[in-house]
């Protein structure tokens, strides 16, 4: 299987700005943010899209929200924040590597777009 970017991330093959790791995920933030505050969270286990994942994920999926949380109040944002899985590229999802965005810092509508 041909090795994502973001395993090339955390492999430290290509630099990003880092701001959390721990044994099963690593996170970091967005190369072209959406918001002032855009962190992706990934899983060290290269699962191309959320659909990929078993019931032998489940708590490395729990994990990855807790993770998600933690960093939003890290950053001052515990109160507003967003979290958005991208599955398909239909739906968005340009690098298959499932990830997690944390986005905040400004208003967000909703429907989605
Ligand atoms: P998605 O479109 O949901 O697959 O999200 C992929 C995200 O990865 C996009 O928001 C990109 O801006 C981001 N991205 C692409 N390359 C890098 C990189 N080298 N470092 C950090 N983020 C990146």
């Amino acid at each position: 299987m041909t090795e994502t970017l973001f395993k090339k991330i955390i492999d430290r093959k290509i630099p990003a700005d880092i701001v959390y790791e721990d044994d099963d995920c690593l996170a970091f933030r967005d190369i072209h943010p959406q918001a002032p505050v855009h962190i992706l969270v990934v899983p060290k286990k290269p699962l191309p899209k959320l659909v990929d994942a078993t019931d032998a994920d489940s708590t490395l999926l729990g994990h990855l929200l807790l993770v998600a949380g933690n960093i939003a109040r890290q950053e001052g944002h515990e109160d507003a924040f967003r979290l958005v899985i991208n599955n398909g590229a239909d739906a968005g999802q340009s690098v298959f590597h499932l990830h997690c965005h944390i986005l905040a810092g400004r208003p967000f509508g909703w429907p989605p777009g």
